[in-house]
């Protein structure tokens, strides 16, 4: 059902600040930056192989990034699984027994279709599904 890695979510204060790390210093390109205006974040993607860092800053002092941060400081949000049908993921999640911080999809950076697991459901990891069309 999981498909890979899609990417990992990293929480930081500046997009502006941050990208030099991973552009200068790693040598990675940035695919491109996007304000998701439902999460009240900007977005920056950096591919990597197979998968992608997402830089991510609260463009809200009350937004979900934001909170993160002033709760547990930059660094590691989320990662995301890449799934083929994410309604059936989140179908086969309850299932099991996992409480969903997002029972239905809605949608993420690029359009793709998101959904949260609730992290005390993960031993403290949110984790992301992500179905890209
Ligand atoms: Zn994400």
């Amino acid at each position: 059902m999981i498909k890979k890695i899609n990417h990992i979510g990293i929480a930081v204060n500046s997009i502006d600040e941050a990208l030099g790390l991973y552009t200068d210093v790693f040598g990675l390109e940035l695919e491109g930056i996007e304000i998701v205006e439902e999460q009240k974040v900007k977005t920056a993607f950096l591919p990597i192989d197979n998968t992608e860092f997402e830089l991510l800053e609260s463009t809200d002092k009350d937004g979900p990034v934001a909170k993160f941060i002033e709760k547990r400081g930059q660094g590691i949000q989320h990662i995301a699984l890449e799934v083929d049908d994410i309604e059936k993921a989140i179908e086969e999640m309850k299932a099991k027994g996992i409480r969903m911080i997002d029972e239905k999809p809605r949608y993420g950076a690029g359009g793709a279709k998101i959904a949260f697991l609730h992290p005390k459901s993960t031993h403290g990891v949110l984790i992301e599904l992500c179905q890209k069309d």
